[in-house]
């Protein structure tokens, strides 16, 4: 990218979440990610601006030096910080402002700083097998927490049994988030049984919330931009997939085709996640197993009866979701044990203001502050470095919960012969695949007693509201 050469012209609007935007280049597999700030405090978005480049450069460090030691190599990309002229940047904020949801207008994109973060575009697969007839496809899965917390800590029993997600449905039903309740629960997806998999994966496209996104030679084909604005139709999305699953048009049709479609998809998207492409080596498969007794949340539709034989397979040791999972499950004290620990290490800087820095708090997130997460000495010794150590993990674990998984892909042509692990047989096609992560930022230290409160908020919120209905 010729950062002095840049034209609005050959950017569009792509997507964002709560923190970033994203534009796509429109022929190029590239994207550029910048940065939100709240509307109504323009005084300090100046301000923000100009701490622009620390914060990108941190993200950067965060996912390469941090994240990636976790999740693997092969599924992180953690892409640089760029720094772009400022008329581009203007041009490019008034050309994406129409394409905006307006639920996500309460923030802006910052214009004033220049820089943003420069990644591939994770919707197309990155080695080229451009077939131009059948573009390739993603799937975007924002799993969140994949098991119950087993702290000593938790306060509330319910904890034990309703996994968050489930009981965060409640609340932002509630206040508006969502209009309807989403069947998804993340447990049943990382449960590594194809059945309860597939069950999951169901409900997240009977309601993708913002948990599930479909994009087409980039373009987003299903899944919702906010609560008004959302394709949810499986028939036109069957009308897309065809292609990839029945090369061959016009053997399936009529009412099972929706259904036939669905299910390869499904499928697909199941083999995915347990392959262990983040390495790519075949052979011995281990399985990471949760305790059977925290493997499946009480919340869940899938069938009881089913679930009492047994359908907690454990998932490959290498795949996606075990990577995710194994970050997120560095949260083991739970916010309830983490708090007490914040509020020490708040209390040591209250004293030692300096200690900050020392104790790389907020960055700069290098390699050794991965190896001080990774030597995990459980028992609390009292002192600060204990303390500093759960909070640092416990962001990672944060992280972990908020990530996406993105999968590619594309027709095999009949002539190449990629590695075998980097296809997937279907009934009726080939198809090349690749799996990554996105969304690794870290999360703010400051926000542990808003998570705290949260936590509470929640899982009062859902006593309250399944107890009213019984
Ligand atoms: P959140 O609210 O989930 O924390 P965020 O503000 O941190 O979101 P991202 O999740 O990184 O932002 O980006 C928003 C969306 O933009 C993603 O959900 C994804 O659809 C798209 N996106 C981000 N990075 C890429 C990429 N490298 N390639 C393709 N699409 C991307
Ligand atoms: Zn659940
Ligand atoms: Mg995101
Ligand atoms: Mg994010």
């Amino acid at each position: 990218m010729e950062v002095d050469k840049m034209d609005e012209n050959e950017w569009k609007y792509h997507g964002e979440g709560n923190k970033s935007l994203v534009v796509s280049h429109v022929e190029h597999s590239q994207v550029l990610r910048f940065l939100k700030y709240p509307a109504e405090e323009p005084g300090n978005s100046h301000k923000a601006a100009k701490e622009a480049f620390g914060h990108l450069q941190n993200i950067v460090d965060f996912s390469k030096n941090v994240m990636k030691p976790f999740l693997g190599e092969n599924y992180v990309h953690h892409g640089e910080v760029v720094h772009l002229p400022l008329d581009f940047v203007r041009q490019l904020s008034l050309k994406v402002e129409q394409e905006r949801p307006e639920s996500r207008c309460d923030k802006v994109m910052d214009i004033f700083s220049g820089y943003a973060l420069c990644l591939p575009n994770l919707t197309k697969l990155q080695t080229c097998h451009f077939s131009e007839s059948v573009p390739p496809i993603c799937i975007e899965i924002k799993p969140k927490c994949g098991f119950l917390p087993f702290s000593s800590h938790v306060t509330k029993d319910v904890k034990h049994r309703v996994c968050r997600f489930c009981m965060h449905q409640h609340l932002k039903l509630a206040n508006g988030k969502w209009k309807r309740m989403s069947r998804y629960c993340p447990l049943d997806l990382f449960s590594g049984n194809k059945q309860r998999m597939s069950f999951a994966l169901k409900n997240l496209l009977q309601e993708a919330q913002n948990n599930l996104k479909i994009f087409k030679n980039g373009e987003l084909i299903y899944g919702c931009k906010d609560d008004k604005d959302c394709l949810q139709d499986l028939n036109a999305l069957t009308q897309h997939l065809k292609p990839y699953f029945f090369p061959a048009n016009g053997l399936i049709h009529g009412p099972h085709c929706t259904r036939t479609v669905i299910n390869e998809l499904i499928n697909v998207i199941t083999t995915a996640l347990l392959s262990n492409s983040g390495t790519c080596r075949t052979g011995e498969i281990r399985k990471v197993h949760i305790s059977e007794g925290r493997a499946h949340c009480d919340a869940s539709h899938f069938h009881r009866d089913i679930l009492r034989k047994g359908s907690h397979s454990g998932l490959p040791k290498d795949c996606v979701l075990s990577k995710i999972l194994q970050a997120q499950m560095l949260d083991n004290v739970d916010i309830e044990g983490l708090h007490p620990l914040y509020n020490r290490v708040e209390q040591y800087l209250g004293e030692f203001p300096k200690e900050r820095i020392k104790l790389q708090i907020d960055g700069p997130y290098n390699e050794n502050c991965f190896e001080k997460l990774r030597n995990s000495q459980s028992e609390d010794d009292g002192t600060v470095d204990y303390a500093v150590r759960k909070v640092q993990q416990y962001r990672v674990a944060m992280t972990a919960k908020d990530c996406s998984i993105m999968i590619a892909l594309s027709p095999c042509p009949d002539d190449e012969l990629p590695e075998p692990n980097l296809v997937i047989q279907t009934s009726k096609s080939r198809l090349i695949y690749s799996v990554s992560i996105l969304d690794l930022d870290p999360k703010p230290y400051e926000n542990i007693p808003h998570q705290y409160k949260l936590d509470g908020q929640i899982v009062n919120f859902y006593l309250k509201s399944t107890q009213a209905k019984q």
